[in-house]
This record gives C-alpha cells, structure tokens and sequence, in this order.
C-alpha cells in the first residue's frame, strides 16, 4: 500500500510540475518559464516573492493530515497546501510546516502565525468572525466510532442513558453538535487536544465512543480495523471543509478558490484524494461548490 501511495503522490507531483507551466493562465509570464506574477502588494505576490508558505495542517489524522516516520506530513489537506504553494511558485521545500489542532485554528491566523490552515477545518459563521475562508473544498459528516466488539451504541441518541461516555476535541464542531444528545454533559464529554488521544482512550476502556468527523474516524479504523468501527447510523452534520486565510484577505482568498476550481477541472484535485484518504474511504468526493462570499 505504502508503494502504491508513494507512485500516486509521485503522479501528482508531475501534475503539478506540468500545471506550472504558462498554459495554467495563473500568471505565467507568457515566456514559456512559467513563473507566476501577481499585482504587488497582495498576499499572493508577497509569498510568491519569498518563495515560501506558511501552513497550519494536522499532525495526527490517517488521510488529511498526519506527520510521516520521517517528519513530513502527508494527507489530503497536505496535498491541497502543496497545490496552493504550487500555484504561487513555491517549491516544496519552501513550505513552512506546523500543526494546528483544533482549537487554535483561528488564533495562529490571527496572530499571523500561519498563512493558510488546512487542517479539516468546518466553515461556519461563528469562525468566519475571526478569519475568512476559502471553499469548501470537501463535505465531511460527523459520525461515531466505537470499539469494533461494540454493539450498544448505534448512534447519537445511545447517548441519552446518561452513562455512555464520547471523546472529541476542544475548539472542534463534534465536541458541540453532540451535547443535545448527553443526559449529562460533565460526566459523558471527555475533551482532548488531538483526535489520536481519543482513538488512545477508546483503545484503553477509558471512553466508550469518540466521534468527530468520518473522514477522521476511517483514518483510525484504517490504521486499526480489528479495533475499532462506524456505528450504524450514518453521519448526522455536514462538516463542510475550507482553507482558512486570515481576515479580510479577500484578494487571496479568491486566489484560493480559483485554485480549487482549476484543479478540480484538471483532475489535480482527485489525484490528490486517491493518494491519500480515497486509500480507505470508499467514498470518492463529489468536490463542492466554492462558496465566494
Ligand atoms: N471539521 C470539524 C472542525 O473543524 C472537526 C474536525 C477537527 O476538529 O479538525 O471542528
């Protein structure tokens, strides 16, 4: 499996070196070098200048985000930041890596810490009053999973006996959308700061259930599948997936979306998923609209 993940993100690589070239109309300089040239003074020509991004992803989800033996993080999310460095004429290892859990998201934009964070990260109102978001790119759904010999909780409303405990992560839409479900909150809610330190805790006995998004739960399933499993019911949100810029920046979030509607039009975009979580969700993307508000 390793090798056929490595072929296909060699694939995209190509891709992406051919779609650098002036025929991509992003601002080569007509001249056949393909070096892309945007108005001074925005977001895109200052990164493109410095030859250098930086990206806020997640460490530790099988799929989307999750850091290699060798200190390189691999994923969905990961290859859409690539294509976007691309698209600015940044090579590779001009991008800046780091993780961004869930819950400082908002802040390491807002502190201009990061440039852009891919990092499953829902669009919603309430975000949207701290920073922008380009997309969505992907529409995700919450889901539970639970220990693979488990048949007591089947959805949701297992959790309304009041007992059943749920793992998710501070500052993450799942860790909202389920208390209407929890007879009692304090006792059934356990919050961590990462995804894998539920999977860990479910592994332990000491949750009974970790729900978040599905993408993230096949992720540990795929790592896992002796272990752990979907419960029967199916996703009960819809998780819409954008690429956070900092507020404001309307310019670049525009650059952003006509990048995933190119590459969604020349195949970049599925070659990214194949290579990565489409490894183990059946589910091939019907990518979304973007959504240019
Ligand atoms: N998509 C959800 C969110 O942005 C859950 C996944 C996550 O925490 O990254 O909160």
């Amino acid at each position: 499996m390793r090798t056929r993940k490595l072929a296909a993100l060699a694939a995209i690589g190509a891709l992406a070196l051919g779609a650098c070239g002036t025929e991509d109309g992003d601002g080569g300089d007509g001249n056949g070098n393909g070096a892309p040239e945007f108005e001074a003074g925005t977001t895109m020509a200052e990164l493109s200048e410095a030859g250098t991004i930086r990206v806020g992803t997640k460490y530790d989800q099988n799929g989307f985000g999750l850091v290699n033996l060798d200190g390189v993080p691999e994923g969905f999310d990961v290859e859409i930041a690539k294509i976007i460095a691309t698209e600015l004429g940044i090579p590779e290892d001009g991008i800046v890596w780091s993780e961004a859990p869930s819950a400082v998201r908002e802040e390491v934009l807002e502190r201009d810490e990061v440039d852009i964070v891919v990092a499953t990260y829902t669009i919603n109102d309430e975000r949207k009053e701290r920073i922008d978001f380009a997309g969505p790119y992907y529409i995700a759904g919450q889901h539970i999973m639970v220990a693979a010999d488990d048949d007591s909780i089947t959805g949701p409303e297992s959790f309304q006996d009041g007992e059943k405990t749920v793992c998710s992560v501070q500052g993450s839409t799942p860790s909202e959308n389920i208390r209407p479900f929890l007879a009692n909150e304090d006792e059934q809610l356990v919050l961590f700061d990462v995804y894998s330190r539920c999977a860990d805790a479910l592994t332990a006995g000491d949750v009974d259930a970790v729900t978040t998004d599905n993408v993230i739960l096949l992720g540990f399933i795929a790592d896992d599948p002796e272990a752990f499993k979907l419960v029967e019911e199916g996703t009960f949100t819809d998780e819409p997936y954008g690429i956070g810029v900092q507020k404001g920046d309307d310019e670049f979030r525009s650059f952003i979306n006509d990048v995933l509607e190119e590459i969604v039009a020349d195949g970049r975009y599925n070659e990214a998923w194949d290579a990565t979580a489409g490894q183990f969700d059946p589910n091939p993307p019907t990518p979304p609209t973007v959504d240019r508000y």
